[in-house]
């Protein structure tokens, strides 16, 4: 069974991955096929903390959670998991409003509490509530180049070269897996698909070991600041634009960056810049993670398409349990496949 994945970020490499893991490389010829690849995807701008959004949660994504804390868990115990991102780190959401709602997921990750009057005082003056939590961290930036290799190993082939349309695709192979994130907007004229967009510093600041993220409208503080320490470097950030395509480093973003990471935390104003990126989140109301048929209107083939996009501001928190519902429905369909053959 051919099968192509469109998209090279988080959400595509995980889906190949999965699938190579989970059904094995037996009657199974793979392709990576993107027109980004890492270092440039938005999975690469990333911060990387395993964080799902704050709303109730259907029993269908608890179960993407779980299954991706699993996955990060069994790397988490590898000898290699710190070259390949995977660590754990405390931190503080603070939220603006009184009206903070724990979670679904709270027991998912470690130690949830709210934030200590000590530390909403002297830490987060103004901040109402939130929470602190010890939780994965996962970075893409070294991930992807790791899981690259490791497809390239089971035989994987990477094709550069922007899809126009998925009937290009279809003479070709037996399955599309369309992880093409923002965009999906264009790839399958998907409306409810658009960007969000973010900029960030990645500094030396190794004294940096908590994330923390300030939420809501504060009375000085501009943007929505966040600082994130990372394996070799610390990410600050607090710009998220939507519906704003371009991706170079805005100026006036930087200032906004700075400005709010230096009010929470002074000492990071004489922290040397490493590198500046720009990403665009990929927003929609809802993951679109479901099968389809598709048959090319010009050859009459029909091809099974699963996509696969459309995981907003949480993408690297979905990414390795979506992959696993995906490569179930690429084990199934090689049983199918395989059933009907023997007749
Ligand atoms: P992408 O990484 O954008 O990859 C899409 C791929 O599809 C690319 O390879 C692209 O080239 C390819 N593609 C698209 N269209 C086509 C086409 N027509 N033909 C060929 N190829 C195509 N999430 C978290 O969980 N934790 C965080 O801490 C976090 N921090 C973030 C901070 C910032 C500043 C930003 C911007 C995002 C952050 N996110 C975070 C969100 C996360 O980065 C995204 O949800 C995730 O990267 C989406 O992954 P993706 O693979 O769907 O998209």
């Amino acid at each position: 069974m051919k099968v192509v994945v469109v998209g090279a970020g988080i959400v595509g490499l995980s889906s190949a991955l999965r699938i190579v893991e989970d059904c094995g490389t037996a009657g199974l010829e793979m392709t990576v096929m993107a027109d980004k690849f890492s270092p440039n995807t938005t999975s690469d701008v990333a911060a990387g903390i395993w964080c799902p959004p704050r709303r109730k949660m259907t029993e269908r994504e608890m179960q993407w959670l779980k299954w991706s804390q699993e996955y990060l868990t069994s790397l988490l115990k590898t000898p290699y998991a710190p070259e390949i991102g995977v660590f754990l780190q405390s931190g503080w959401i603070v939220w603006m409003h009184a009206d903070f709602q724990d979670p679904d997921w709270k027991d998912l990750v470690q130690g949830y509490r709210h934030p200590t009057k000590w530390e909403l005082t002297h830490l987060f003056p103004e901040y109402r509530d939130g929470f602190f939590c010890t939780t994965f961290m996962l970075e893409s930036r070294l991930f992807l180049p790791w899981v690259t290799n490791r497809l390239k190993d089971r035989g994987v082939k990477f094709v550069e070269r922007k899809v126009q349309s998925l009937d290009e695709l279809s003479l070709d192979y037996d399955v599309i897996i369309n992880c093409s994130g923002v965009g999906a907007r264009d790839l399958v004229g998907d409306t409810k698909v658009f960007p969000s967009r973010g900029q960030v510093m990645r500094v030396k600041a190794p004294w940096v070991k908590h994330w923390m993220l300030l939420e809501g409208k504060h009375p000085y503080i501009p943007g929505i600041p966040y600082i994130v320490g990372g394996s070799n470097s610390t990410l600050i950030g607090g710009i998220r634009q939507d519906g704003r395509w371009d991706l170079h480093n805005d100026p006036r973003d930087t200032e906004t960056i700075w400005k709010g990471v230096t009010a929470a935390i002074p000492a990071l104003k004489d922290a040397e810049v490493l590198e500046e990126k720009t990403g665009l989140r990929p927003m929609r109301e809802s993951i679109r993670l479901e099968s389809e048929k598709k048959t090319n209107p010009l050859s009459g083939r029909s091809v099974q398409v699963i996509h696969n996009y459309g995981h907003g501001a949480n993408g690297i928190t979905w990414s390795l349990g979506c992959a696993k519902e995906v490569a179930l429905m690429v084990k199934q369909l090689l049983q199918e496949k395989s059933t009907k053959s023997r007749l």
